[in-house]
């Protein structure tokens, strides 16, 4: 049989596993029940990939993005893993379903809807299963950021298919959505990995507003670049952008508003740039891959403690220092809280708990990264050195003005 890490090296060209790939991949191979919690990049797809390679039968994989499964689907094939979608919008679902009869698929990505179906159901019976990779798992919990009924289907086929092993992976998920992820699928306790949040070269400092433009201004004066500012809406993007072009940096905006060309452009010219700015909303940075970004600040309160985390993630990814600025103010929480009484009232308690999570990092006069790391479950030391209020106690300070102002009076 094909060791995983023969596979790794001959299949995928990596010299070496990372992190926590090969405790989740040894549980798989084990047919251990397993929910692997890892960050975006952390390399989620390879802990499913290599044990449907070295594994017998096919391995389902669901997806709750068409466009997320045809890029997977391009990304196995490219490296030669025989691998298929059955969606809605695919037309050669006759040949796809020969594949899976006849035994040659590694992998079939399907998206969940397809689950409840009883001919889908009768189609997984006719081969042999490897294993259920259940991708973006959080989708499963109503307490997760992103709750898709439609994941809700799972546990009934996976059920149907028990002895088939199922490996659950999500990349955001706090302590209360991974129980609940671990109860809606089936997953014992102990099958839970956690693993690799810090990025200890990000130095997190979370300042109350005062007057935004201005405190960005003065940030991006000494902060050389690259450096994305997230601003809430694609008004707020295009003021900021033009306020911080007047600084004469070099300065783009990008937000969904804009055509699409220009989108692509600045873009572009960002990924290729040493020193430029883009002033963007969050549908800027996903799946764009620029590893020198030295700061990002944002210009509001992000919606969770998990966006704030995947927003500054974009930082330093080269591991050379880098910084993430955060700017608030009291009526940020006004709006969300707006905002939270108006979706719908099972989402509400979920909602309310991420945004009394956010309150706590921002308010916290104590270490930043273990108030993050906590959150995912990690462990961290009291203080980490590399967050503003490590570098400079709170407390430090506020005695300080006291005793001015005790000795002025
Ligand atoms: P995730 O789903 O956790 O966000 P991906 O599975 O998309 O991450 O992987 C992110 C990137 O890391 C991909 O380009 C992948 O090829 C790469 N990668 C994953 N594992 C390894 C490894 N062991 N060595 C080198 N690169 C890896
Ligand atoms: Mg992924």
């Amino acid at each position: 049989m094909n060791q995983p890490l023969d596979i790794l090296r001959k299949t995928f060209g990596f010299p070496d596993f990372r992190g926590v790939q090969p405790q989740v991949i040894e549980r798989v191979m084990a047919g251990a029940n397993t929910l692997a919690v890892m960050p975006t990049g952390a390399g989620k797809s390879l802990c499913y990939q290599v044990p449907s390679l070295a594994l017998d039968g096919t391995c389902i994989v669901v997806s709750p993005l068409i466009a997320l499964m045809h890029d997977q689907l391009r990304a196995a094939e490219a490296v030669g893993i025989r691998a298929a979608t059955l969606t809605s919008v695919d037309d050669n679902r006759e040949e796809t379903i020969a594949r899976f009869r006849a035994g040659t698929l590694d992998l079939l990505y399907i998206a969940p809807e397809r689950a409840s179906g009883e001919g889908f159901r009768n189609l997984l019976s006719q081969a042999k299963l490897s294993l259920f990779a259940i991708d973006e798992a959080h989708c499963v919990s109503e307490w997760g950021h992103d709750f898709r009924p439609d994941y809700r289907l799972l546990r009934p086929l996976l059920d149907r298919f028990g002895d088939v092993p199922r490996l659950a992976l999500t990349a955001t998920a706090d302590a209360h959505t991974r129980a609940d992820i671990l109860e809606q699928l089936g997953i014992p306790q102990d099958g839970l990995i956690v693993a690799g949040f810090d990025r200890p070269n990000i130095r997190y400092t979370i300042t109350p507003r005062e007057n935004t433009t201005r405190q960005i201004v003065d940030l991006i004066a000494e902060q050389p670049g690259p450096g994305i500012v997230y601003a809430q809406t694609r008004a707020g993007v295009e003021k900021l952008a033009a306020k911080l072009a007047e600084t004469g940096r070099s300065v783009l905006p990008y937000h969904a508003g804009l055509d699409p060309a220009v989108r692509r452009r600045n873009q572009s010219a960002f990924v290729a740039s040493e020193d430029m700015v883009v002033v963007a909303t969050v549908a800027f940075g996903m799946g764009i891959d620029k590893p020198d970004v030295r700061f990002v600040a944002h210009a509001g309160l992000p919606k969770s403690i998990e966006a704030y985390y995947q927003e500054t993630g974009r930082a330093g990814r080269d591991g050379d220092p880098a910084v993430a600025h955060l700017f608030w103010g009291a009526e940020d929480f006004a709006k969300a809280r707006q905002r939270i009484g108006e979706v719908e009232a099972g989402r509400q308690a979920g909602e309310r708990v991420r945004l009394t999570a956010l309150g706590a990092l921002v308010e916290t006069a104590g270490c930043r990264r273990r108030i993050l790391l906590r959150h995912f479950g990690e462990d961290a030391p009291e203080s980490c050195g590399n967050c503003d209020n490590c570098l400079t106690p709170p407390a430090a300070i506020d005695a300080t003005v006291t005793a001015q102002k005790f000795l002025s009076a």
